[in-house]
């Protein structure tokens, strides 16, 4: 399984990097999990536009789903050799809505349809092309979602937007690699249910044991290396900062 980092930035995008957007590769498959505000132009440096086999968006806030609306664009009026096959696109309930909602008029009401085929995302497991799916609902105020993504033996857990919560170290259990958000600042910001600090994500990645951990979602506004300290202070294993571009082998 292959992990790259299409775009990391929390919140809203920052001068290096898009917003969420994660690339798993395996078995020649590709499944992108969220296309955030900037994703779509960042991801054409990985792979070609129309090479995408699924989506799966954790949820409805615009810097993780947003620019499925240019993608829409790009599959429905592709000019050569026409609109291609629907991919499918797992997310929230109403994530069709949502979409259309944010493109405007649309040409006919289902017209985003013929471009992605809308799963609604339940807590549970499903096989998606090679891999194994694992989804349960975190701790956000809208309808939001972490995947633990399983292939040969090896697992990738995503935090998407959460704040502390049992079902994410659940997800996250014996993981390899934990890509986990840390919005906030230690003493600085204390939301309850939104977002986690530094040393929450150490502490999720720590009690489930997780083998590697890599700080995602960093807002801009927040300095990365607080909540680097703030993580390795309750985690043993390796930590990264989440970096675009960044490749992950495992
Ligand atoms: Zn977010
Ligand atoms: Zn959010």
């Amino acid at each position: 399984m292959k992990l790259t980092v299409v775009g990391c930035s929390g919140s809203f995008p920052s001068a290096e990097s898009a917003c969420s957007s994660y690339l798993i590769e395996a078995d020649g498959f590709r499944l992108l999990l969220d296309m955030g505000n900037g994703a779509l132009g960042e991801l054409q440096r990985h792979i070609g536009l129309y090479d995408l086999d699924a989506v799966l968006l954790s949820h409805l806030h615009a810097d993780h789903c947003i620019d499925m609306v240019a993608y829409f664009v790009a599959r429905y009026y592709r000019h050569d050799g026409g609109m291609p096959a629907a991919i499918p696109v797992y997310g929230p309930e109403g994530t069709e809505r949502r979409l259309a909602r944010a493109y405007g008029e649309m040409p006919d009401e289902k017209c985003m349809s013929e471009v992605f085929n809308f799963h609604t995302l339940t807590p549970g497991r499903f096989r998606l092309g090679p891999f194994a799916v694992v989804t349960d609902l975190v701790s956000h105020p809208v309808e939001a979602y972490g995947f633990r993504i399983e292939h040969a033996g090896k697992v990738i857990t995503y935090s998407g937007d959460t704040g502390p919560c049992d079902t994410l170290r659940a997800l996250a259990e014996g993981t390899d690699l934990f890509l986990c958000e840390a919005s906030f600042t230690l003493g600085k910001e204390d939301i309850p249910e939104l977002h986690l600090n530094g040393r929450e994500a150490g502490e999720h990645a720590n009690r489930a044991g997780a083998g590697r951990l890599v700080l995602t979602h960093i807002p801009p506004w927040t300095d990365p290396g607080i909540n680097l300290n703030d993580a390795r202070d309750v985690f043993d294993g390796p930590v990264d900062i989440a970096e675009p571009g960044a490749v992950y082998d495992l």
